[in-house]
């Protein structure tokens, strides 16, 4: 799980901020390690590619950056590598206004070409809910449909493609996930630390500054994956 990926004059104390070096790092760890990457869209439209031989991983974008093409995007592509972008559809064109409630820099958010760049790129779009609100605490079912339904058919009027993902904002996972994704259309759902792993609720791994190749290779085991279905039970939500 990435966010934003920027050399700023401020210190990365923004957990939420990689700089280059440290994306390229990641990258080339992947590389040197054999690491495909795949997307939600692959493994939907090919069930098989998880049985097939190799080390796959999926690169997730939540926010949708504008600053994503600048360094992050040509690099993926300069490596023929895919990622998934997941976009927050009410602030397409804006900024990260969701974000005004903490110490926070004002980030231009995609517009819908850009979202076409992507798509024509060969990287998944997928959606990131339609404002980025606390869906679990948000108690109107109604309202959690529609942000899941409208961030998804606006993605797919724009792309022209289904939308599989969703990654749900803050992790923040409503209530009745499950059917709420079945009944709209989706293949997967994310969130990052969460009790019980599924389709519709998987894990994340963060990377941040503070990775190095030691904690990525121990982050990408089948060990990290057996600690955290152990661990994550039992953080409060
Ligand atoms: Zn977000």
């Amino acid at each position: 799980m990435l966010h934003q990926v920027r050399n700023s004059s401020r210190d990365f104390s923004d957990e939420w901020s990689i700089s280059h070096n440290k994306f390229l790092e990641l990258l080339d760890y992947l590389h040197t390690s054999n690491y495909k990457t795949i997307t939600f869209a692959d493994i939907a439209l090919n069930k098989n590619i998880l049985n097939s031989s190799g080390k796959k991983v999926i690169l997730t974008f939540d926010d949708g950056y504008k600053h994503l093409f600048d360094f992050a995007i040509p690099e993926l592509v300069k490596r023929k590598m895919k990622a998934v972008f997941y976009i927050p559809t009410a602030h397409l064109a804006d900024y990260n206004s969701w974000d005004s409630e903490k110490n926070y820099e004002k980030l231009e958010i995609m517009n819908e070409s850009d979202l076409r760049k992507l798509d024509n790129l060969g990287m998944e779009v997928g959606s990131h809910s339609h404002h980025h609100i606390r869906l679990k605490e948000n108690k109107n079912a109604h309202e959690v449909e529609e942000e899941l339904l409208l961030s998804k058919q606006t993605i797919e009027l724009i792309t022209q493609k289904p939308v599989y993902s969703v990654a749900f904002p803050f992790a923040s996972v409503p209530k009745g996930y499950k059917k709420l994704l079945y009944n709209a259309g989706f293949f997967f759902g994310l969130s990052i630390y969460q009790p019980f792993e599924s389709r519709y609720a998987l894990r994340r791994l963060g990377y941040y500054s503070s990775d190095t190749k030691n904690s990525l290779k121990l982050k990408l085991s089948f060990a990290y994956k057996f600690l955290r279905a152990l661990h994550d039970p039992f953080l409060k939500y």
